[in-house]
């Protein structure tokens, strides 16, 4: 698992030379931009000095690294494969066909596009290619035209009006789901009339009745499922069966889950990809890849993906999408499949450690990739919390859990991944030694009151003891576990 694997062992082996390369290219750096050799050396330094649980981030291999580091980020390469606006491509040509090729043949998608930059990208492209085919195309065969050149003003503002008459129903970013699904303030709760779901406020669960209902009175154009917050599996037949009933299209945003998708750990029914239309990912989260996004689509779709540049992109990133196509290649791997196993294993165990020292979680727990506590039994709030996990060398991310009384700024819950130790090679039983850590901390943390006199709700108090026994444990769980071990800058 993690670094230790057959896959990294090939050039852990070399890893004197990998090192001394290393320190060349940073010195090169260094007589550049001085600043910005040290701020690299010391995210290193930082990254390997506490325990990340921030359930989005990862550490992705040497490989992969490396192989966003190359010229192939010099080169403009818009349109698609074999057919761009740029002379000289050919080997841009070759990284982007067998990223998507990797891509489709991991995930079983009939088609895949790798140019998108982020999550945010994938998912512009993907609602616009959507409209694109289900409003666009319908609206050209009325007017007679046989592109966009042909559409007269008129077309155009009947266009545009029919683009701002559609419906998504995505998950509330309150219940776990992510921005791009329809929340107010990012583009897609503007650019659509929006309705979210919910979960059910007993169980914190999705409950499939309740969205139905809202899918059968709102009827959208398209429904999202996915999430960033929800520590459950979903159910992909009962949203397909949900999307048909209603005629929607079902897009699913696996940005969260798709290292646990490709690892075979989500299979059936908590597999999207037979049963979207589309599906989004981001490629740097449990899938260990670099920072980036894809699109995989039925054929149907496919061509409107195709066309995210010019609809949504401008020049791919050939570098970063070289880079996908090396992640992929290693996703493809058993050992990968091991890996994404240990993910949910170790989420397991660490719920089950919480749950255990009297931890309250939302749902009750988990069964996929992370853990959202709510800390308001210890009388903190998440920001309280967060930054007393920090100070113990415990990196988390605090997250509004359902209905969150302290709004999404200061929140209750925090949420908490195991992808990152997991790529570290931690175990199920450092993962209990983690929850203890965790429950230790917030048990010593007290919080303080503000210059008035009034609760504070980013100010606290925690036990010196608390702190330095943390630090001290999360030393020994590092040094079992060391980050990229042997690279010595
Ligand atoms: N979709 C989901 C479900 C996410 O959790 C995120 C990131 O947090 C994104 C999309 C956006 O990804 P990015 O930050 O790469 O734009």
């Amino acid at each position: 698992m993690g670094p230790h694997t057959p896959l990294l062992r090939r050039i852990v082996s070399d890893l004197e030379s990998i090192s001394s390369a290393y320190r060349t290219l940073l010195s090169a750096i260094e007589e550049v931009e001085p600043r910005i050799a040290a701020a690299t050396r010391q995210e290193l330094t930082d990254q390997r000095a506490s325990l990340k649980l921030i359930a989005s981030e990862n550490y992705a291999s040497l490989p992969v690294l490396a192989t966003m580091g190359t010229w192939l980020s010099d080169k403009y390469a818009e349109g698609t494969v074999g057919h761009r606006f740029y002379a000289g491509c050919q080997n841009v040509d070759t990284v982007e066909a067998v990223a998507a090729e990797h891509a489709r043949e991991l995930f079983g998608a009939e088609y895949a596009y790798v140019q998108p930059h982020s999550g945010i990208d994938a998912n512009l492209t993907a609602y616009w290619a959507i409209l694109a085919h289900k409003v666009e195309s319908p609206a050209l065969a009325e007017f007679g035209a046989k592109g966009v050149a042909d559409l007269t003003e008129a077309d155009w503002e009947t266009l545009r009006r029919r683009f701002g008459e559609q419906r998504l129903l995505g998950m509330s970013l309150d219940a776990g789901g992510h921005l791009t699904h329809g929340f107010r303030p990012n583009v897609s709760g503007k650019m659509f009339h929006q309705r979210s779901y919910g979960t059910d406020p007993e169980t914190q669960l999705l409950d499939y009745d309740v969205i139905r209902a809202q899918a059968r009175e709102f009827r959208p154009l398209i429904l999202v499922a996915g999430y960033s917050a929800y520590p459950r599996r979903v159910n992909f037949a009962k949203m397909r069966d949900i999307a048909d009933e209603v005629g929607a299209v079902l897009m699913v945003d696996m940005a969260h889950f798709a290292g646990l998708v490709a690892g075979k750990v989500f299979t059936g029914e908590e597999d999207p990809v037979p049963y979207a239309d589309v599906v989004t990912t981001t490629t740097h989260k449990s899938l260990r890849g670099p920072r980036g996004g894809m699109v995989l689509a039925t054929g149907e779709y496919a061509p409107s993906v195709d066309r995210g540049c010019p609809l949504v992109l401008g020049g791919p990133l050939s570098n970063v999408m070289a880079a996908k196509a090396v992640a992929l290649a290693e996703a493809r791997t058993a050992e990968f499949q091991t890996y994404a196993q240990a993910v949910a294993d170790n989420a397991q165990a660490l719920a089950e450690g919480l749950l255990r020292r009297g931890v309250d979680l939302v749902t009750g727990g988990t069964d996929n990739h992370l853990v959202l506590m709510d800390v308001r039994s210890f009388g903190l709030t998440g920001r309280q919390a967060e930054s007393a996990l920090l100070e113990s060398g415990i990196v988390t991310n605090r997250n509004a859990v359902p209905n969150d009384p302290n709004g999404a700024w200061y929140t209750t819950g925090v949420r908490l991944g195991t992808p990152a130790l997991t790529s570290r090679g931690f175990t199920a039983s450092d993962m209990d030694a983690v929850a203890d850590m965790i429950a230790g901390v917030l048990g010593s943390t007290t919080p303080t009151t503000t210059s008035k006199g009034e609760p504070s709700k980013a100010k606290y108090d925690l036990t010196d003891d608390a702190r330095d026994g943390s630090l001290a444990e999360a030393q020994r769980l590092l040094n079992l576990h060391p980050l990229y071990p042997g690279l010595e800058l």
